[in-house]
Protein backbone atom coordinates (compact mmCIF):
# COMPACT_ATOMS: atom_id res chain seq x y z
CA UNK A 1 0.00 0.00 0.00
CA UNK A 2 1.32 3.39 -0.96
CA UNK A 3 0.66 5.60 2.73
CA UNK A 4 1.57 8.73 0.95
CA UNK A 5 -1.40 8.71 -0.99
CA UNK A 6 -3.77 8.17 1.63
CA UNK A 7 -5.29 11.81 3.31
CA UNK A 8 -6.11 12.32 6.60
CA UNK A 9 -9.81 11.77 5.72
CA UNK A 10 -9.00 8.35 4.64
CA UNK A 11 -6.66 7.60 7.80
CA UNK A 12 -9.63 9.01 10.23
CA UNK A 13 -12.20 6.50 8.69
CA UNK A 14 -10.53 3.63 9.08
CA UNK A 15 -9.11 4.42 12.17
CA UNK A 16 -12.83 4.93 13.56
CA UNK A 17 -14.09 2.35 12.02
CA UNK A 18 -11.52 -0.42 13.47
CA UNK A 19 -10.76 1.14 17.03
CA UNK A 20 -14.02 3.28 17.74
CA UNK A 21 -16.62 0.49 16.48
CA UNK A 22 -18.62 3.29 14.50
CA UNK A 23 -20.94 2.12 12.12
CA UNK A 24 -19.57 2.19 8.22
CA UNK A 25 -22.40 4.80 7.42
CA UNK A 26 -24.12 6.93 10.05
CA UNK A 27 -20.84 6.89 12.30
CA UNK A 28 -23.12 6.28 15.56
CA UNK A 29 -21.90 3.41 17.66
CA UNK A 30 -22.52 -0.46 16.31
CA UNK A 31 -21.37 -3.66 16.82
CA UNK A 32 -20.72 -4.55 13.53
CA UNK A 33 -19.96 -3.35 10.17
CA UNK A 34 -23.32 -1.38 10.55
CA UNK A 35 -26.07 -0.19 12.99
CA UNK A 36 -29.33 -1.61 13.66
CA UNK A 37 -31.21 1.26 12.24
CA UNK A 38 -28.86 1.27 8.92
CA UNK A 39 -29.20 -2.28 8.57
CA UNK A 40 -32.94 -1.66 9.01
CA UNK A 41 -33.00 0.37 6.14
CA UNK A 42 -30.85 -2.02 3.63
CA UNK A 43 -33.25 -2.88 0.39
CA UNK A 44 -33.77 -6.79 0.75
CA UNK A 45 -34.53 -8.78 -1.95
CA UNK A 46 -37.63 -9.85 -0.27
CA UNK A 47 -39.65 -10.60 -3.43
CA UNK A 48 -38.10 -12.28 -6.37
CA UNK A 49 -37.66 -15.12 -8.98
CA UNK A 50 -37.14 -18.61 -7.40
CA UNK A 51 -34.16 -18.97 -10.02
CA UNK A 52 -32.63 -16.27 -11.33
CA UNK A 53 -33.05 -13.81 -7.98
CA UNK A 54 -34.80 -11.22 -10.18
CA UNK A 55 -37.06 -8.55 -7.52
CA UNK A 56 -40.56 -9.28 -8.44
CA UNK A 57 -43.60 -7.53 -6.86
CA UNK A 58 -45.15 -11.09 -5.34
CA UNK A 59 -42.80 -14.40 -3.96
CA UNK A 60 -42.50 -17.21 -4.95
CA UNK A 61 -43.03 -17.62 -8.43
CA UNK A 62 -40.75 -17.99 -11.78
CA UNK A 63 -39.84 -15.00 -14.09
CA UNK A 64 -40.83 -15.54 -17.70
CA UNK A 65 -37.33 -15.32 -18.88
CA UNK A 66 -36.33 -18.28 -16.51
CA UNK A 67 -39.81 -19.93 -17.71
CA UNK A 68 -38.88 -19.97 -21.72
CA UNK A 69 -35.37 -19.85 -20.85
CA UNK A 70 -33.96 -21.20 -17.99
CA UNK A 71 -30.45 -19.95 -16.93
CA UNK A 72 -27.66 -22.67 -16.81
CA UNK A 73 -27.11 -22.03 -13.12
CA UNK A 74 -29.43 -23.78 -10.12
CA UNK A 75 -28.55 -21.43 -7.71
CA UNK A 76 -28.43 -18.03 -7.22
CA UNK A 77 -27.52 -15.81 -4.23
CA UNK A 78 -28.96 -12.29 -4.10
CA UNK A 79 -30.15 -10.71 -1.09
CA UNK A 80 -30.32 -7.10 -2.05
CA UNK A 81 -31.73 -4.91 -4.64
CA UNK A 82 -29.32 -2.58 -6.37
CA UNK A 83 -30.43 0.55 -5.15
CA UNK A 84 -30.18 2.98 -1.76
CA UNK A 85 -27.72 2.47 0.41
CA UNK A 86 -26.60 -0.52 -1.02
CA UNK A 87 -26.20 1.11 -4.63
CA UNK A 88 -24.35 4.10 -2.39
CA UNK A 89 -21.96 1.71 -1.19
CA UNK A 90 -21.32 -0.60 -4.42
CA UNK A 91 -20.54 3.06 -5.96
CA UNK A 92 -18.25 3.83 -3.65
CA UNK A 93 -16.31 1.29 -3.71
CA UNK A 94 -16.27 1.44 -7.71
CA UNK A 95 -16.03 5.02 -8.70
CA UNK A 96 -14.89 6.96 -5.49
CA UNK A 97 -12.06 4.49 -3.82
CA UNK A 98 -14.37 4.27 -0.86
CA UNK A 99 -12.47 0.91 -0.07
CA UNK A 100 -14.02 0.97 3.84
CA UNK A 101 -16.92 -0.05 1.93
CA UNK A 102 -15.55 -3.18 0.93
CA UNK A 103 -16.35 -4.55 4.74
CA UNK A 104 -19.96 -3.86 5.27
CA UNK A 105 -20.68 -5.28 2.10
CA UNK A 106 -19.04 -8.64 2.21
CA UNK A 107 -20.14 -8.99 5.97
CA UNK A 108 -23.84 -8.74 4.27
CA UNK A 109 -23.50 -11.15 1.77
CA UNK A 110 -20.86 -13.58 4.41
CA UNK A 111 -24.41 -13.61 6.64
CA UNK A 112 -26.26 -14.34 4.03
CA UNK A 113 -24.56 -17.11 2.80
CA UNK A 114 -23.94 -19.03 5.71
CA UNK A 115 -28.19 -18.98 6.05
CA UNK A 116 -28.27 -20.17 2.02
CA UNK A 117 -25.50 -23.01 2.56
CA UNK A 118 -27.06 -24.18 5.95
CA UNK A 119 -26.75 -27.95 5.86
CA UNK A 120 -25.62 -27.83 2.30
CA UNK A 121 -22.72 -28.64 0.16
CA UNK A 122 -20.26 -25.32 -0.44
CA UNK A 123 -18.53 -24.66 -3.96
CA UNK A 124 -14.70 -25.98 -3.95
CA UNK A 125 -13.54 -22.62 -5.29
CA UNK A 126 -14.29 -19.06 -5.97
CA UNK A 127 -14.16 -17.17 -8.57
CA UNK A 128 -15.43 -13.21 -9.32
CA UNK A 129 -16.30 -11.60 -13.23
CA UNK A 130 -13.55 -9.60 -13.44
CA UNK A 131 -12.95 -6.03 -14.99
CA UNK A 132 -10.68 -5.85 -18.07
CA UNK A 133 -7.25 -5.18 -17.87
CA UNK A 134 -7.30 -1.78 -19.15
CA UNK A 135 -10.48 -0.68 -16.67
CA UNK A 136 -8.29 -2.58 -13.93
CA UNK A 137 -5.32 0.26 -14.73
CA UNK A 138 -7.72 2.73 -15.46
CA UNK A 139 -9.23 2.75 -11.89
CA UNK A 140 -6.28 1.10 -9.72
CA UNK A 141 -7.89 -2.00 -8.84
CA UNK A 142 -10.79 -4.69 -9.85
CA UNK A 143 -13.28 -4.25 -7.49
CA UNK A 144 -14.37 -7.50 -7.55
CA UNK A 145 -10.88 -9.15 -7.05
CA UNK A 146 -11.00 -7.01 -3.57
CA UNK A 147 -14.46 -8.29 -2.70
CA UNK A 148 -14.05 -12.15 -3.11
CA UNK A 149 -10.63 -11.44 -0.79
CA UNK A 150 -11.97 -9.79 1.69
CA UNK A 151 -15.54 -12.24 1.70
CA UNK A 152 -13.18 -14.86 1.58
CA UNK A 153 -11.24 -13.75 4.34
CA UNK A 154 -14.72 -13.71 6.61
CA UNK A 155 -15.94 -17.29 4.95
CA UNK A 156 -12.31 -18.62 5.70
CA UNK A 157 -13.31 -17.32 9.40
CA UNK A 158 -16.60 -19.21 9.55
CA UNK A 159 -16.32 -22.43 7.75
CA UNK A 160 -12.53 -23.20 8.14
CA UNK A 161 -11.18 -25.75 5.57
CA UNK A 162 -14.60 -25.75 3.74
CA UNK A 163 -14.19 -22.52 2.73
CA UNK A 164 -14.35 -21.97 -1.49
CA UNK A 165 -10.39 -21.39 -2.41
CA UNK A 166 -9.69 -18.18 -4.06
CA UNK A 167 -6.73 -18.86 -5.92
CA UNK A 168 -4.27 -16.09 -6.80
CA UNK A 169 -4.58 -16.13 -10.18
CA UNK A 170 -8.62 -16.05 -11.41
CA UNK A 171 -9.51 -18.34 -13.82
CA UNK A 172 -11.46 -16.22 -15.67
CA UNK A 173 -10.01 -13.43 -17.88
CA UNK A 174 -11.91 -10.57 -19.42
CA UNK A 175 -10.86 -10.29 -22.76
CA UNK A 176 -12.73 -7.19 -24.61
CA UNK A 177 -13.17 -4.35 -23.34
CA UNK A 178 -16.67 -3.48 -23.38
CA UNK A 179 -18.74 -0.61 -22.58
CA UNK A 180 -19.61 -0.54 -18.76
CA UNK A 181 -23.28 -2.45 -18.50
CA UNK A 182 -24.72 0.15 -16.60
CA UNK A 183 -24.06 2.62 -19.22
CA UNK A 184 -25.72 0.45 -22.00
CA UNK A 185 -29.79 0.36 -23.32
CA UNK A 186 -31.33 -3.14 -21.97
CA UNK A 187 -31.39 -3.88 -25.30
CA UNK A 188 -27.83 -3.31 -26.00
CA UNK A 189 -27.23 -5.32 -22.51
CA UNK A 190 -28.69 -8.25 -23.75
CA UNK A 191 -26.93 -8.45 -26.87
CA UNK A 192 -24.38 -9.74 -23.96
CA UNK A 193 -20.95 -10.01 -23.74
CA UNK A 194 -20.15 -12.58 -26.17
CA UNK A 195 -16.46 -13.86 -26.17
CA UNK A 196 -15.68 -11.76 -24.31
CA UNK A 197 -14.55 -13.50 -21.31
CA UNK A 198 -12.20 -16.47 -21.57
CA UNK A 199 -11.53 -19.41 -18.85
CA UNK A 200 -7.12 -19.78 -18.54
CA UNK A 201 -6.72 -22.64 -16.27
CA UNK A 202 -8.16 -25.30 -14.64
CA UNK A 203 -11.27 -25.12 -12.31
CA UNK A 204 -13.12 -27.34 -9.70
CA UNK A 205 -16.48 -29.02 -10.18
CA UNK A 206 -18.39 -26.93 -7.62
CA UNK A 207 -17.82 -23.36 -8.37
CA UNK A 208 -18.95 -20.01 -6.84
CA UNK A 209 -19.28 -17.51 -9.76
CA UNK A 210 -19.33 -14.07 -7.70
CA UNK A 211 -19.76 -10.37 -9.22
CA UNK A 212 -20.73 -7.43 -7.44
CA UNK A 213 -24.24 -6.55 -9.07
CA UNK A 214 -26.52 -9.01 -11.87
CA UNK A 215 -28.07 -6.53 -14.21
CA UNK A 216 -29.69 -8.09 -16.79
CA UNK A 217 -27.98 -11.41 -16.34
CA UNK A 218 -26.46 -11.83 -19.77
CA UNK A 219 -22.51 -11.71 -18.41
CA UNK A 220 -23.18 -14.10 -15.65
CA UNK A 221 -24.87 -16.72 -17.88
CA UNK A 222 -22.30 -16.17 -20.48
CA UNK A 223 -19.68 -16.75 -18.06
CA UNK A 224 -22.10 -19.83 -16.43
CA UNK A 225 -21.81 -21.27 -19.90
CA UNK A 226 -18.23 -21.16 -20.41
CA UNK A 227 -17.26 -22.77 -17.15
CA UNK A 228 -19.43 -25.83 -17.47
CA UNK A 229 -17.98 -25.98 -20.72
CA UNK A 230 -14.33 -26.25 -19.44
CA UNK A 231 -15.41 -28.49 -16.96
CA UNK A 232 -17.26 -27.14 -13.78
CA UNK A 233 -20.47 -29.39 -12.71
CA UNK A 234 -22.46 -27.08 -10.81
CA UNK A 235 -22.00 -23.47 -10.62
CA UNK A 236 -23.26 -21.24 -8.21
CA UNK A 237 -23.78 -17.23 -8.41
CA UNK A 238 -23.09 -14.97 -5.88
CA UNK A 239 -24.01 -10.93 -6.10
CA UNK A 240 -24.77 -8.81 -3.42
CA UNK A 241 -27.82 -6.93 -5.53
CA UNK A 242 -29.65 -7.56 -8.35
CA UNK A 243 -30.97 -4.30 -10.38
CA UNK A 244 -34.61 -3.99 -10.15
CA UNK A 245 -35.70 -4.55 -14.16
CA UNK A 246 -39.26 -2.14 -14.72
CA UNK A 247 -40.26 -3.51 -18.01
CA UNK A 248 -40.30 -7.13 -16.52
CA UNK A 249 -41.23 -7.07 -13.09
CA UNK A 250 -44.14 -9.37 -12.62
ZN1 LIG B 1 -25.65 3.40 10.89
ZN1 LIG C 1 -35.99 -15.73 -13.19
Amino acid sequence: MDWKKLSTTKITEVYSRLFLNLCYICHTKAKTTLCQSCKQGLPSNHTHCLQCKRPTYVSNILCGQCQSTPPAYQVCVAPYRFEGIIKNLIHGVKFNQRNHYIRPLTTLLSEHLMESYSGKHWPEQLLYVPSHPSRIKERGFCQTKALATQLTRELRHQLGDKCPSLTKKNPIKKIKNTQAQHSLSRKERLKGPKNSYVITSPIAKHIALFDDVMTTGSTIEHCTKLLLAAGAEQVDIWVIARTPDKEHQI
